[in-house]
């Protein structure tokens, strides 16, 4: 029976405080009527299944000891392993993180992979840390977590501020505890210890594909198509340069320091090699610094924020001067804010669906590691290309069929995908 009042399980006082855990509830009970669920199975799916909160103490370079704090959240065990990145920022803490696995759950679920949600993070800023003194830490993250993770358990993978070198020390200290060399511990490694080709642009990659079949259903050419992207981390830089390989013109970036913009659109090319040389990508030549907070307004067919979540609020979102919103982050928009763009007739590519490109290739690496095997390029971004199109057209025809927003199918088609495994597996005892 479904319930006959909206019913809000309780939220556990440690994520009282976190709005991207109260954000992440209120999607997870916004498919309740669509999919009919009942009280006891929501219950099931509004807790984190194991959470792990450690204390992560490291020699910094001039002998001082520092202290961190880590977390490894399982929101589920139903469909295979946990799987998700491990994020170094500062702003990290238990709720962000629950928030995190539990949208991991649904994309995992939407893209079919045998995988459960999970996400780790340790509250730290790496821009601060030097190389030794992050490798310190996170092999003493690996170490006070070592309990709960592992191939059939629980796989990272990158996420904000993480990449190839610290996913190799993982499973470099992994593999040292357990006496023999482990790469599916962890997804994401470098391509020589086991890493998958391609891995390192499939989220840009998977965001790109949904980009072009959305401007497919709403008749706009990609030459016609102009693009402002926030973020030029590893999403926001691929999907810049993958979008222009198809035409289709960026006319402002952002990222934590500063923004740029050309309406003539920016070289990408010469911005990433300006960039990689360390300079600030406001201050590149051939564009004009904007004010960031302006950013998400500047006037273009497609946004693509790939970069922090909860940047498009209730206090912005009237302000968007876009056709399409294509989610490259984790909760980049706030539920006040989807209604407002609903309203506005704006569609959006939501995260769980758009940025699924990137544990899609994890699934590919893992799978190669197992089988010790290994895939082309080409193979990869075709598989790739393959998956995301289908889930995409899944969750449209669900959108259209039922009248939902892309995100609420996207959710719907992700939650079932748990319970209906969860109902076939049954309650122990
Ligand atoms: N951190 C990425 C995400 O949020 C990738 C996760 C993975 O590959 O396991 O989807």
């Amino acid at each position: 029976m479904p319930p006959s009042a909206p019913f809000h399980p309780e939220v556990p006082p440690m994520l009282e405080q976190s709005a991207s855990f109260c954000m992440a509830r209120s999607q997870l009970e916004s498919v309740v009527e669509v999919l009919n669920l009942d009280v006891g199975t929501l219950k099931r799916l509004a807790y984190p299944k194991r959470s792990m909160m450690v204390s992560v103490p490291v020699r910094m370079d001039d002998g001082r000891i520092e202290v961190f704090f880590g977390y490894r959240v399982q929101h589920s065990l139903t469909s295979g392993p946990s799987k998700g990145g491990l994020r170094y920022h500062p702003s990290v803490d238990l709720g962000e993180v629950t928030a995190l696995a539990m949208w991991m759950s649904w994309k995992c679920g939407i893209m079919n992979l045998p995988f459960s949600g999970g996400k780790g993070g340790i509250a730290v800023d790496p821009a601060k840390l030097s190389r030794n003194e992050l490798e310190r830490l996170t092999r003493r993250f690996t170490e006070e977590v070592l309990n709960i993770i592992g191939p059939r358990q629980d796989v990272m993978a990158p996420d904000m501020g993480t990449d190839e070198q610290t996913m190799a020390w993982i499973m470099d200290t992994y593999s040292m505890k357990i006496g023999y060399c482990c790469p599916e511990v962890v997804t994401g490694k470098p391509v020589e210890i086991g890493g998958c080709l391609g891995r390192r642009e499939a989220t840009g990659r998977g965001v790109t594909y949904c980009i072009l079949e959305a401007l497919k259903d709403l008749g706009i050419a990609p030459g016609q198509t102009t693009a402002v992207v926030q973020g030029f981390g590893n999403v926001g830089s691929i999907t810049c340069h993958e979008l222009s390989l198809r035409g289709i013109r960026i006319v402002a970036i952002g990222d934590r320091y500063g923004a740029l913009r050309n309406p003539k659109g920016i070289d990408i090319p010469a911005l990433t090699a300006w960039v990689a040389a360390g300079k600030l990508l406001h201050e590149f030549p051939e564009g004009d610094s904007m004010a960031p907070e302006k950013l998400l307004e500047e006037p273009c067919t497609v946004l693509v924020p790939a970069a922090l979540d909860r940047v498009i609020t209730r206090e912005n979102a009237s302000k968007l001067n876009c056709t399409l919103v294509a989610e490259g982050a984790n909760g980049p928009t706030t539920p006040d804010a989807d209604h407002i763009l609903k309203d506005r007739g704006i569609l959006v590519i939501p995260d769980v669906l758009c940025n699924a490109g990137g544990v899609t290739v994890s699934y590919f690496e893992w799978v190669q590691d197992i089988q010790q095997l290994m895939w082309s390029e080409e193979q990869v971004n075709g598989k790739l290309q393959d998956l995301m199109l289908n889930a995409y057209r899944r969750v449209r025809t669900l959108a259209t069929t039922k009248n939902l927003t892309m995100r609420t199918a996207a959710l719907a088609l992700g939650v079932q995908k748990v319970v209906a495994e969860m109902n076939r597996r049954g309650l122990f005892p």
